[in-house]
């Protein structure tokens, strides 16, 4: 196989091992899995490849590493940092993408203790549908869900809108299947909550970014699904009105699940794009996510909204309707032309002089530019959201994330580093730090193979 895409013998390796069908070299066949989902992000493969089952995923890596091929894990390919897909050159070695979802099956559901375990490429849709019978259900959830697959999950470590009460993947997630880039297979899917046996690489693969090993399946611990929950959307007047009101349903709700914020740009976004009006007045708009077990905790909401306008909804369409403008954030600003992603964290008493320092920040490195702040409040973690500057230029991703550091914060909060954010990770990550998981990409793929020039391993 050669640029061109003109078969060698790496080619037939490929094909003997998968299958014809699954083995794309055809440029329209690989297109697709050449571009991310913000369109901003793109590079050429030689070949799309599709196993079936582990043995074919470590057949395959095994292949590519002897024959010097750079191989790019490939899940749902909603990845936001451009991880997912090759870069423009990838040191003039071959490049293979390597696609998750035909690993696709799920076992049989513990409905003692509430586990499952996965084939990478099953997406959260898919999981959750496999366990709504069940009393139980997924700890996380993200806008994403229909595409996004559980091993792409792990390996950006996805948060998502129920990390206040569930945590992030990692903390979902009871063991894991992967295979090194030469093909050795590592399987620890027993789940048990306490086994202190040495290193944890369940643990050490989530954030990866396919840089350290490909995930081929998945023990996922699940969370006792709620019996109602209620959704209220409150209208605050400022940014340090929400973070306000954020702490205090922190404190006084039980069965909280999320707060997430909308700013004003956003929300009119939602409604132009989506045809979804903001359901009340104000600033920010505030979405408060709660499991309700009785009248008590919807007395105490009413409290904490106290003036300011709210909506509330009960289980159902009213309830699927205030989420919806929040879940549809990304994609309605996806419409308005190809966005610079910024997810960054910060602490919660420095949301509010951080977003009030962002406008004039866009405004001077990107003159004209429309941003959009929004994400999960209760985490600190905010997605700014810049569309205007053309995708190749980064001036106003470099001076957001000089701010987010400024003000004691992370350059990623959840979406990882991909080809996105390397140049800045030295703003959140000390040189010893970097040298350490240098070490680790040394110990564990030596040649290479795994995803270059993405992730947490600078170049
Ligand atoms: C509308 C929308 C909403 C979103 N909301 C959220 C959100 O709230 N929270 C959040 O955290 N993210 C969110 N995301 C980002 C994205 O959905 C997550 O990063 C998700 O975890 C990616 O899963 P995926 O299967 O699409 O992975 P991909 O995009 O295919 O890959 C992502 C990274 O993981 C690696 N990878 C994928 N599969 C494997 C595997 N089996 N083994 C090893 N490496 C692998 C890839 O190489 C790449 O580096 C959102 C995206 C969209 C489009």
């Amino acid at each position: 196989m050669t640029a061109a895409g003109a078969p060698d013998e790496l080619t037939s390796v490929l094909r003997q091992i998968v299958g014809a069908e699954h083995l794309l070299t055809d440029p329209d066949l690989r297109a697709g899995y050449e571009v991310d989902w913000t369109r901003r992000f793109h590079g050429p493969c030689d070949a799309v490849v599709r196993p079936a089952d582990t043995g074919e995923v470590a057949a395959v890596l095994g292949a590519c590493t002897a024959a010097g091929a750079v191989v790019i894990p490939q899940g749902g390919n909603t990845g936001l940092v451009g991880g997912s897909v090759p870069g423009p050159a990838q040191g003039g070695r071959r490049v293979v993408v390597l696609s998750t979802r035909r690993l696709r099956a799920i076992g049989p559901i513990d409905d003692v203790v509430g586990q499952v375990t996965v084939g990478a490429g099953v997406t959260l849709a898919e999981l959750e549908e496999a366990v709504a019978v069940t009393p139980w259900r997924v700890g996380v959830d993200l806008g994403a869900r229909e595409s996004a697959t559980i091993g792409g999950m792990v390996a950006t470590n996805a948060g998502g809108t129920r990390v206040v009460r569930h945590g992030m993947m990692r903390d979902n997630v009871g063991g894991v299947e992967a295979v090194l880039a030469d093909g050795t297979v590592l399987s620890h899917l027993g789940g048990l909550l306490k086994d202190n046996t040495g290193y944890d690489i369940a643990s050490l693969l989530c954030g990866s970014e396919g840089t350290l090993a490909v995930l081929t399946a998945v023990r996922m611990r699940l969370v006792p699904k709620d019996d109602e929950r209620c959704v209220a959307w409150i209208g605050c007047g400022s940014w340090n009105d929400a973070v306000a009101v954020a702490t205090s349903c922190r404190l006084r709700l039980r069965s909280l699940d999320g707060i997430e914020a909308v700013d004003a740009a956003a929300q009119r976004v939602v409604a132009e794009a989506l045809q979804l009006s903001p359901p009340v007045e104000g600033t920010i708009g505030l979405l408060v996510a709660l499991t309700v077990d009785g009248g008590p905790q919807l007395d105490t909401l009413a409290a904490l909204a106290g003036e300011r306008p709210v909506a509330v909804a009960l289980d159902g369409p009213g309830a699927s309707s205030l989420w919806e403008r929040r879940d549809r954030v990304t994609e309605a600003i996806a419409t308005t032309g190809v966005p610079h992603k910024l997810d960054v964290s910060v602490p919660l008493p420095a949301i509010p002089p951080f977003t009030a320092a962002l406008p004039a920040v866009v405004t001077a490195a990107a003159p004209g530019a429309a941003v959009y702040v929004f994400g999960h409040l209760g985490d600190g973690n905010l997605h700014v959201n810049v569309v205007g500057p053309a995708p190749e230029e980064d001036a106003v991703d470099d001076a957001i994330l000089r701010l987010v550091a400024a003000n004691g914060g992370s350059i990623s909060a959840e979406h990882g580093i991909g080809r996105a954010k390397q140049r800045w990770l030295h703003l959140s990550r000390s040189p010893e730090e970097l040298r350490t998981f240098r070490a680790i990409k040394a110990a564990l793929d030596p040649a290479g193979t795994l995803n270059p020039g993405a992730g947490p391993v600078l170049p």
